[in-house]
């Protein structure tokens, strides 16, 4: 169910893979069948399924603050969420994207951020990191998931310099040696420049079959990172 795990006092972060199954209901799947996983893996991590919040991701750089269950059927559009809420796990799906888990274990401060290409250029990881500071949160931790990586996202030359006008660091070349990207790598650039630090796991997407990935495959699912504090724990 997980592809990486590390609990530690009162925090768990987490990665699923292609054995939790789809967690997103905008790919085709069966909603009830959706809920189903969602909710094993929300005991996989000890919560109520209603303590596990998926944002509604439109790769853009609006930041949520949730402070429990959302009430209605689903968070307004965003890319981040941000929580200072113990037992509330916050939740990014990916299949190729970069997610992004951020804890600020002192001050009780949480967050999860979708960072695809536009989100690198939209600037989603500062105004995340903004959103936390305004919690109370100082230092803050990063960690950045598997994601496509530079050589296995090939673009075209001119989106290349796009991005590298906002992070130079993600113009790469493909495994053939046309124009790429390497999105992750701007992330990380952008959380170290905020101040945070990182913690980069290893895995490419479309390489590794044991998580999804659009550019492999279209009509792929979606694996998760979820982030959450527990009660009872001293900051
Ligand atoms: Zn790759």
């Amino acid at each position: 169910m997980f592809r990486w795990r590390a609990d530690e006092p009162g925090l768990t972060r987490a990665f699923t893979d292609v054995g939790a199954g789809n967690l997103a209901t905008h790919v085709g799947d069966d909603p009830q069948e959706v809920a189903t996983r969602r909710a094993a893996v929300a005991a996989g991590l000890g919560l109520a399924p209603e303590r596990l919040v998926f944002m509604n991701q439109c790769h853009g750089a609006v930041v949520h603050v949730v402070d429990g269950p959302w009430p209605g059927p689903q968070v307004p559009p965003g890319d981040a969420l941000v929580t200072a809420v113990p037992d509330l796990a916050l939740a990014v799906l990916v299949a190729d994207c970069v997610p992004v888990l951020l804890a600020d274990r002192g001050a009780g401060v949480l967050g999860a951020v979708h960072a695809g290409r536009p989100g690198l250029a939209a600037g989603v990881v500062p105004a995340t990191l903004s959103a936390m500071r305004e919690l109370g949160a100082r230092e803050v931790e990063a960690v950045v998931g598997p994601a496509v990586c530079g050589r296995c996202y090939e673009v075209p030359e001119e989106l290349r310099a796009q991005v590298a006008a906002v992070a130079p660091v993600s113009a790469t070349v493909s495994w053939t040696g046309t124009a790429a990207l390497d999105v992750a790598s701007g992330v990380v650039a952008q959380l170290r420049a905020g101040g945070a630090q990182v913690a980069w796991l290893p895995g490419c997407t479309r390489e590794d079959a044991s998580l999804y990935s659009y550019r492999r495959a279209q009509d792929c699912g979606r694996f998760a990172g979820i982030v959450v504090r527990y009660a009872g724990w001293d900051r």
